[in-house]
């Protein structure tokens, strides 16, 4: 599999020439600290445009992200490379995310005692508290599954209140058919999960009510959107001396042994010292020879037991300003398909300058070969809309534009057992040497971007100590 056409590694400079293949979160933190470090460093990636899943649009005169993207770490290594690329230009987000209940109230986060006891009743959120506390007392013998995990940590009232329905939505099973394993990502994602938590705590008296985390209630978030960050790192790569290949899709690597020395593309080959890749890892392991058994048989079992849900989005432009409080609802509520609504006037004002419309974002989650995915633009505008004026997020403010997103294979769904198919597969991948595979593809992880710039800077350090530089 090795190229006669490629150039020889290092051949061109003394620096160490690494490739990236793909432009999103993880693998341009990759690409950009090694870009600092002084390596000869060249992006690849399949789409036009950088950011992957968390890159922004321009989109009338305004800017908006994939959905509601607020950057969250707790580590201190990434905040300061977040700080490091955005510098001064992000502005606070005072964000007011809500849940749209079964009965149309919408409960606010971060989720108030008294709050919750008018809108769920006295009654229930009293039988919400006992069972809390007895399901503490009294712990499932194993949490196999996302509903164990949940009813564990939450008592089964809860889980019905809060939880299932958005969840069966989101991920298009019963969260009984969903690996536990999903609680790291799911519990890291939502506030909700860490507020009811609270609100309960508060409710057997463990907690009192000044201590309550107040979940990502502010973040800072670039003027730009999120996407920003991308776009600058790119920009510094390529302002120092590296590249960023627009609509270079990856075909295969290229392998010597069990050593990995370039990719090729559809214009031809490069030899690379070192390749970091950030495409979906299935394909990449169906491609790399020297498979033995075991994971032929993972590739094989990979179609049906490591899926993903694919979203559908769709932009609504409506003329006013002041539709709703939230930065974006969470609709919990069964009588509508959508998952959740983005209202992106109440982010940060670089996002709609001297605009007098607000842009919503309207997600529907799906498998592919769901209608939804298949359905037309406009009728997908005409069921976001008629779903919004049903719960009256709308009223009788009209709607002008529209533009509909998709994005296949977004989310990885955890089905019970997916470890024992994943397992061989990265195994393989990490036999390679000179190869790290990384990112939310690349690891078929359900994960937020600090967590991809974690793999991506793992993966730097990787590619330095190998390369000794
Ligand atoms: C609707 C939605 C809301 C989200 N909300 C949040 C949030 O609030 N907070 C948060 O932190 N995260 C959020 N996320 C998750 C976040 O977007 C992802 O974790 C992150 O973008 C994944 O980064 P990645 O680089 O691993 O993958 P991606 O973003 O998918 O990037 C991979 C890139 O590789 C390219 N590529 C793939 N294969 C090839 C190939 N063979 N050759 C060349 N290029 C290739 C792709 O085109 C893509 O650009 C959200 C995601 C979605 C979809």
């Amino acid at each position: 599999m090795s190229s006669s056409a490629s150039s020889a590694p290092s051949a061109r400079s003394s620096h160490p020439r690494i490739a990236v293949v793909g432009a999103g979160p993880a693998g341009l933190t990759a690409a950009y600290v090694l870009a600092r470090a002084g390596a000869q460093v060249e992006v690849h990636e399949g789409s036009r445009v950088v950011g992957g899943l968390a890159r922004s649009l321009d989109l009338w005169n305004q800017r908006v992200d994939l959905g509601p993207h607020r950057f969250y770490t707790q580590d201190a290594r990434i905040n300061a490379l977040w700080e490091s690329v955005v510098g001064q230009d992000w502005a606070t987000v005072e964000s007011h995310p809500g849940v749209l209940r079964n009965d149309g109230q919408v409960l606010r986060y971060p989720l108030q005692v008294a709050d919750v006891v008018r809108k769920v009743g006295f009654t229930e959120s009293v039988r919400c508290v006992l069972e809390y506390g007895m399901q503490q007392l009294r712990p499932l013998p194993e949490v196999r599954t996302f509903e164990d995990w949940l009813v564990q940590r939450f008592g089964r009232r809860v889980f019905e209140q809060f939880f299932r329905d958005y969840n069966e939505k989101f991920f298009g099973r019963p969260c009984s058919q969903i690996d536990a394993g999903v609680s790291g990502s799911a519990s890291k994602d939502s506030s909700l999960i860490d507020t009811v938590l609270n609100a309960l705590r508060m409710g057997v008296g463990i907690t009192r009510a000044r201590a309550v985390k107040q979940v990502t209630e502010k973040f800072p978030f670039p003027h730009r959107g999120t996407g920003e960050v991308y776009e600058r790192m790119a920009r510094f790569i390529r302002d120092n001396g590296g590249e960023v290949l627009l609509e270079s899709r990856v075909e295969a690597l290229e392998v010597e042994g069990r050593k990995v020395t370039g990719l090729r593309t559809a214009k031809g080959s490069r030899a690379y010292d070192f390749v970091i890749s950030s495409a979906p890892l299935v394909p990449l392991v169906a491609q790399l020879p020297g498979q033995p058994p075991e994971v032929q048989r993972a590739l094989v079992e990979a179609r049906d037991v490591l899926t993903f849900r694919s979203a559908v989005l769709v932009y609504l432009e409506v003329h006013g300003t002041n539709l709703f409080p939230e930065s974006w609802l969470e609709m919990h509520t069964r009588a509508v398909r959508t998952c959740r609504v983005t209202n992106f006037r109440n982010w940060v004002p670089g996002l709609y300058g001297q605009e007098r419309s607000s842009i919503l974002c309207v997600e529907y989650w799906c498998a592919q070969e769901e209608d939804l995915w298949t359905h037309s633009d406009e009728a997908m505008a005409a069921l976001a809309q008629r779903e919004l004026e049903s719960v009256g997020l709308l009223g009788s403010t009209p709607v002008g534009r529209v533009h509909v997103v998709r994005l296949p294979r977004c989310f990885p769904v955890y089905q019970p057992g997916y470890q024992r198919v994943l397992q061989p597969l990265q195994t393989h991948l990490d036999g390679f040497e000179r190869l790290s595979s990384i990112g939310r593809g690349g690891r078929f992880s359900y994960n937020s971007q600090d967590a991809n710039w974690r793999m991506g800077l793992e993966a730097a350090d990787g590619a330095r100590a190998a390369l000794g530089f």
